[in-house]
């Protein structure tokens, strides 16, 4: 029996949707929490290819919701892509998947938009979507947005060519998931919020042509429904109205980019060229460091801060309180490195 069946028998596939879903090719920023629930649907309703973008690896506490990984890539710091590059093909093997060990920023982002369909972000930040929409508009390549907190959660699929407002009209209306420290989040609204990324993508890969609306809940409160928010539209927008300025396509003079992340509460510093370190093979140390290696990620711990380090220069940062300390802590942990070859 046909592995699809029961998605073609559903009125909105057909097998016309199926065989379109097969040509298609999704690009998926981040694959935490939501990018890989999200992947893994999509593997499974069979689309044709996935990119999947991430710089980060797997830690404990992203196995409560991360459907994908397992106590032994937690254990081994494994990458995010790898991990779910593996799983992925696993569960279909007629996908084809490629998985990026990187960041997504606007030096990489026309390259990884090459041949794509549509976006989905899996990402926990304003900074990373508001350059997922530049580019979505300038390239005209829909996106679907998901944002949770807690036990609430919406999505919205935003597309270029129709008459609605986008991601950066409606910022001040939509959830700062940045606060997901605070306020945890329970796996169910990982669940519910892919499972609205994931039919919005099925619909416009499909050809339907129905009006994008939010949707949004709060799953402990019992409370749902979809909002309209054409009138939101900014006249003024720079990404979707009047003159498009796209900002955040510009390219920075920075010598690094550093941000605050939500999930792991630490610094994320990245350089502005990849850099290819010589990372020691064996764990060493001296009075003040600590240096421990793992296939994708190192790992330097002075005292209670800890540098996690990648072979291109970018490091998450964990145990300081400002950014400002994390950049300092990055260079006392490169000038460690040298030391040792
Ligand atoms: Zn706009």
């Amino acid at each position: 029996m046909n592995k699809y069946v029961k998605q073609e028998r559903f009125h909105g596939i057909g097998q016309l949707g199926q065989k379109r879903l097969r040509e298609s090719h999704v690009l998926i920023v981040g694959v935490g929490a939501l990018g890989s629930m999200s992947a893994e649907m999509l593997a499974r309703a069979g689309i044709g290819e996935l990119t999947l973008v991430d710089g980060d690896f797997v830690e404990e506490h992203n196995l409560q919701r991360q459907l994908l990984y397992t106590e032994l890539d937690a254990k081994t710091h494994r990458a995010k892509v790898k991990a779910a590059t593996k799983r992925l093909q696993e569960v279909n093997s007629e996908v084809k998947v490629t998985g990026c060990f990187q960041s997504l920023h606007n030096e990489n982002i026309q390259q990884l938009l090459q041949g794509v369909d549509v976006i989905i972000d899996g990402t926990d930040n304003f900074e990373t979507r508001l350059l997922i929409n530049d580019a979505a508009y300038k390239w005209g390549i829909p996106w679907v947005y998901g944002g949770l907190s807690g036990s609430y959660g919406l999505s919205l699929p935003f597309i270029p060519n129709q008459s609605g407002p986008c991601f950066r009209c409606l910022e001040s209306f939509l959830t700062d998931d940045e606060d997901c420290d605070t306020h945890g989040v329970l796996g169910t609204t990982v669940q519910m919020v892919t499972a609205q990324q994931v039919t919005s993508t099925l619909k416009i890969l499909t050809g339907d042509k129905a009006q994008p609306s939010m949707y949004k809940f709060d799953l402990w409160e019992s409370d749902a429904g979809y909002i309209q928010v054409h009138s939101l539209k900014q006249p003024s927008c720079k990404t979707c109205s009047g003159e498009r300025t796209y900002p955040t396509l510009r390219t920075s003079q920075m010598k690094r980019h550093i941000q605050w992340l939500c999930a792991s509460s630490g610094v994320h510093i990245r350089p502005k060229e990849a850099q290819n370190l010589h990372l020691p093979r064996d764990r060493c140390s001296n009075h003040s460091w600590t240096y421990l290696p793992f296939s994708d990620v190192c790992m330097l711990r002075k005292a209670n801060r800890q540098v996690m380090l990648f072979q291109d220069g970018r490091a998450t940062i964990r145990g300081v309180a400002t950014t400002n300390e994390a950049e300092m802590l990055y260079d006392e942990a490169l000038a460690f490195l040298y030391e040792q070859v």
